[in-house]
């Protein structure tokens, strides 16, 4: 007699299984219709009992799914399998009552992983705690470029089930992934995969920085071809040194940096290739340059870099890296050029929600009216002013944990002008790049890079980016 359960170690077989997932959510609900769809039993429980949970939960119901509004902590009874949305903490009653009653767990990236067909398209899978959905972007850009069929799919765009279990046929998916995907994702093998960079974020879900390299870590596991690695961050190759990789799989580092063997680089901005060459003790293979990298900031040649290391470990041209660069625009409010007002470049990092992409950010200009502030989430600014002070010309500070950055520039950058607006309603964007204007000369850049979130003052990140920008056309139209 079957035990019910759902395990790696059988085929699957759905029929007679009782699968609960955990969040009525973005991946909660496509994951139960396809359970259903499979002919397993599904049980969706879920913390929430609002309005829209309820209207969600009607929906299941019609089809036959149970839903349990209220109540995400008690195991249902019978239940041969957990899939729960990324984001729910591991340390929930619900995971202790199914690892206690030795039930696999599967995130959202896990299902898709184990319900691709025999003829999947492979994986090439990028992490990090910044540049992720940019890197994958350019990926799929080059990939597209080289004729293959393709999608940005994952944490952004099209979802991983969709690409799995849709109609359209792909050669090679491009994939970001997110710590805590990679957390619930013990079976994924990726063909390569990129840790792109490695700072303290989200450690209040992971629990420690351990634990969260430990989960990016996990994007390496059974890779096949590539494991590619950031040459300046050292944690991002020790990850792949302690990765359980196929026979014959490569670690290919980027740098920014003249390449050694095995690494990717720049020379005379130039990108170039000294790992998937011939005889690459002594030959590099021309990528593409620096200016077609758009935009031309060090770390997205550090993502450039990356995403050409992936889409070389697929075997592409190198024509088609420096064509799917070109092609290759960034979403919005990434270091988005808004305007130049009075000779002084406005630039849009809205994305920058923090520290460390602030500092990437920061390092991109010579000159810079600075402006920064937000919920700063547990973050600390000493080292991103220390490191940034010397571009400083001025900074202006909004929202609701701008003393913190205050503190750091008075004992970092004390020399900076500092105008702090001791505000925190919406209205404030216009007035902090006026005064951001007013510090600014000819030459300069009013950099938006807020190294916190936005939720203290706007509904999201994009939100803040358009009230800047507003602000900055604003400014033009008087000027
Ligand atoms: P993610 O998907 O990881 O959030 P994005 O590509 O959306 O990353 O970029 C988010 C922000 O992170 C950008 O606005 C930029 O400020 C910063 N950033 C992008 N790439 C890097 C990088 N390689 N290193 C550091 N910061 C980066």
């Amino acid at each position: 007699m079957g035990s019910g359960k759902v395990t790696s170690s059988e085929p699957l077989d759905w029929q007679g299984k009782h699968v609960t997932v955990a969040g009525l959510g973005v991946s909660g609900i496509p994951a139960a219709k396809v359970l259903h769809g499979l002919g397993a039993r599904v049980t969706v429980v879920n913390d929430g009992d609002d309005a829209r949970a309820r209207e969600q939960a009607a929906e299941l119901e019609a089809l036959g799914i149970t839903v349990r509004l209220g109540d995400g902590s008690t195991l249902p009874e019978g239940t041969g399998l957990v899939v729960t949305a990324p984001g729910w903490k591991p340390d929930k009653p619900l995971f202790t009552a199914a690892r206690a009653a030795g039930l696999e767990i599967w995130g959202d990236v896990e299902l898709a992983w184990r319900l691709r067909g025999p003829d999947a398209a492979p994986w090439l899978a990028v992490t990090g705690t910044n540049g992720k959905t940019t890197t994958v972007q350019m990926l799929a850009s080059i990939l597209k470029a080289a004729g293959l069929r393709t999608a940005a799919v994952g944490n952004i765009g099209v979802s991983l089930l969709d690409a799995v279990l849709g109609d359209e046929e792909y050669d090679v998916l491009a994939v970001e992934l997110s710590s805590y995907q990679l957390h619930w994702a013990p079976s994924l093998r990726a063909h390569s995969a990129a840790v792109l960079n490695l700072a303290p974020d989200h450690l209040d879900w992971h629990g420690s920085m351990e634990a969260y390299a430990a989960d990016k870590g996990r994007i390496y596991e059974g890779n096949r071809v590539a494991c590619v690695y950031n040459v300046a961050d050292k944690a991002t190759e020790d990850l792949v040194r302690e990765a359980d990789v196929e026979e014959g799989c490569r670690a290919i580092g980027f740098t920014l940096g003249t390449p050694g063997p095995s690494q990717l680089g720049v020379v005379e901005g130039i990108l170039v290739d000294r790992a998937f060459v011939e005889n690459r003790q002594k030959n590099a293979q021309e990528l593409a340059e620096v200016s077609d990298v758009n935009p031309p900031a060090p770390h997205n040649i550090a993502n450039a870099l990356a995403a050409a290391a992936l889409a070389r470990a697929f075997g592409v041209p190198a024509k088609a890296v420096r064509d799917g660069l070109r092609a290759f625009t960034p979403d919005a409010h990434r270091i988005a050029h808004v305007a130049d007002v009075d000779g002084v470049a406005y630039i849009d990092d809205s994305k920058a929600t923090n520290t460390h992409a602030a500092e990437a950010s920061l390092a991109a200009y010579e000159s810079i009216v600075w402006i920064a502030g937000g919920l700063a989430k547990g973050a600390t600014f000493d080292e991103l002013v220390a490191k940034s002070a010397k571009r400083l010309r001025g900074v202006v500070l909004i929202g609701a944990d701008r003393a913190l950055i205050r503190e750091a520039l008075a004992r970092h950058a004390p020399e900076v002008p500092v105008v702090d607006l001791d505000r925190t309603d919406t209205g404030a964007m216009l007035a902090a790049v006026q005064e951001a204007r007013r510090l600014s000369t000819a030459g300069d850049t009013v950099l938006l890079a807020p190294a916190c979130a936005s939720m203290d003052m706007f509904a999201n990140y994009n939100k803040r980016g358009d009230a800047f920008a507003e602000a900055v056309r604003e400014l033009g139209a008087g000027a």
